[in-house]
């Protein structure tokens, strides 16, 4: 797409809003929407009701967002691949790194985004089916192997979802930082994708007083590897590897929260750190500073050849239309504003 190819030029990232449908329960609770997305672009925040109070918002030009592009509740998973993450698979396929990331609060679909439904497959499978109907259609596929690795990061501790047990150490070598002992999945095809990482998610942490609950602190990383070999100039076989990291990140609520008292536990303190050092390596790289803390968190560090530079970055924030959210809608569009 052409958003896509824009980031490739110019290194910029890549912003966008996806909102999701009002759920039963907040019709139900009697919320109303507060989100309108104009143009496919513009993102309007409006704590009034009628449709004049909302044309008045918009002439003072108050809680008015821009994006690269905005997604109404409508829009479909295919649609939100194709403009998000279908470029950064062509990237990748010609040995670049890219990454995706959803940020929001709890519940307003970041894991709906990514992995999605058996039904309604998110980027992650998108992603991974898109990329091997490419590999078939080059006309070198023998080429082309491609490894996958699912893990989380829960309070500042590296976990494999593909083969949960203890926790993972972080090393660095000389292709850069890597958790020792991580699941590399051959994959074979896009069928076995989804069951995959159904089953991955299902092993991320839940938070102890809501079982069954997937953690809303907890950041799932999947990192498609593809490598394949080209004929260089002189006939010789050079080695290409490709990159794409798609990022289920924790629930944004909390770090909102502690950013702004003081750090209270431990784990209050972990969780941001991840989240928080992201946003300090994103501003920075926006900013076009030289030095990248990338070494501030384990999130930064696993993402540190992914992140700025030469690769591709998209990040997707996703918002609930919902009065009830109004808050955390608001920070959330704030902290994607100043990620543009
Ligand atoms: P998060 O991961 O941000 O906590 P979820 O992705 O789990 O949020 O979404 C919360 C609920 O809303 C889930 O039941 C999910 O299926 C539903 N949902 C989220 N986004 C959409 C969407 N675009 N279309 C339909 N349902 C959605
Ligand atoms: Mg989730």
């Amino acid at each position: 797409t052409t958003e896509a190819k824009s980031t490739m030029e110019n290194g910029r990232i890549l912003v966008f809003v996806r909102l999701r449908p009002v759920a039963k329960k907040e019709r139900e609770a009697g919320s109303r929407c507060c989100v309108r997305i104009v143009n496919k672009r513009d993102v309007y925040l409006t704590e009034f009701a009628n449709e004049n109070d909302y044309l008045r918002l918009k002439r003072l030009c108050g809680r008015h967002f821009t994006f690269d592009a905005s997604f109404p509740d409508s829009t479909t998973q295919q649609e939100v691949y194709s403009k998000t993450t279908a470029g950064l698979v062509e990237a990748v396929l010609q040995g670049r790194n890219g990454s995706v990331f959803c940020y929001g609060a709890t519940g307003a679909g970041k894991t709906y985004t990514m992995l999605g439904t058996t039904d309604n497959p998110g980027v992650m499978v998108l992603a991974i089916k898109d990329l091997f109907s490419k590999i078939q259609q080059s006309s070198f596929d023998e080429n082309h192997t491609v490894h996958l690795s699912y893990l989380e990061v829960y309070n500042e501790t590296v976990r494999d979802l593909l083969s949960p047990g203890r926790p993972l150490v972080l090393r660095e070598d000389k292709q850069g930082i890597v958790a020792a002992g991580l699941t590399q999945y051959r994959a074979c095809s896009a069928d076995e994708v989804m069951a995959l990482l159904q089953q991955g998610n299902l092993n991320r942490t839940t938070e102890p007083t809501r079982a069954n609950e997937t953690s809303s602190r907890s950041h799932a990383i999947l990192q498609v590897v593809v490598k394949y070999q080209v004929k260089g100039a002189s006939g010789n076989v050079v080695n290409r590897v490709g990159k794409l990291s798609l990022i289920d990140l924790a629930g944004s609520e909390r770090a909102i929260a502690t950013d702004q008292r003081t750090l209270r536990s431990l784990e209050g303190a972990n969780i941001n750190r991840s989240l928080l050092a992201l946003s300090s390596c994103i501003n920075a790289l926006v900013e076009g500073k030289k030095h990248i803390p990338y070494r501030n968190s384990k999130l930064t560090q696993l993402l540190k050849d992914s992140l700025g530079g030469a690769c591709n970055t998209v990040m997707i924030a996703n918002i609930s239309p919902s009065s009830l959210s109004f808050g955390e809608t608001q920070n959330t569009l704030h902290w994607a504003d100043r990620a543009k």
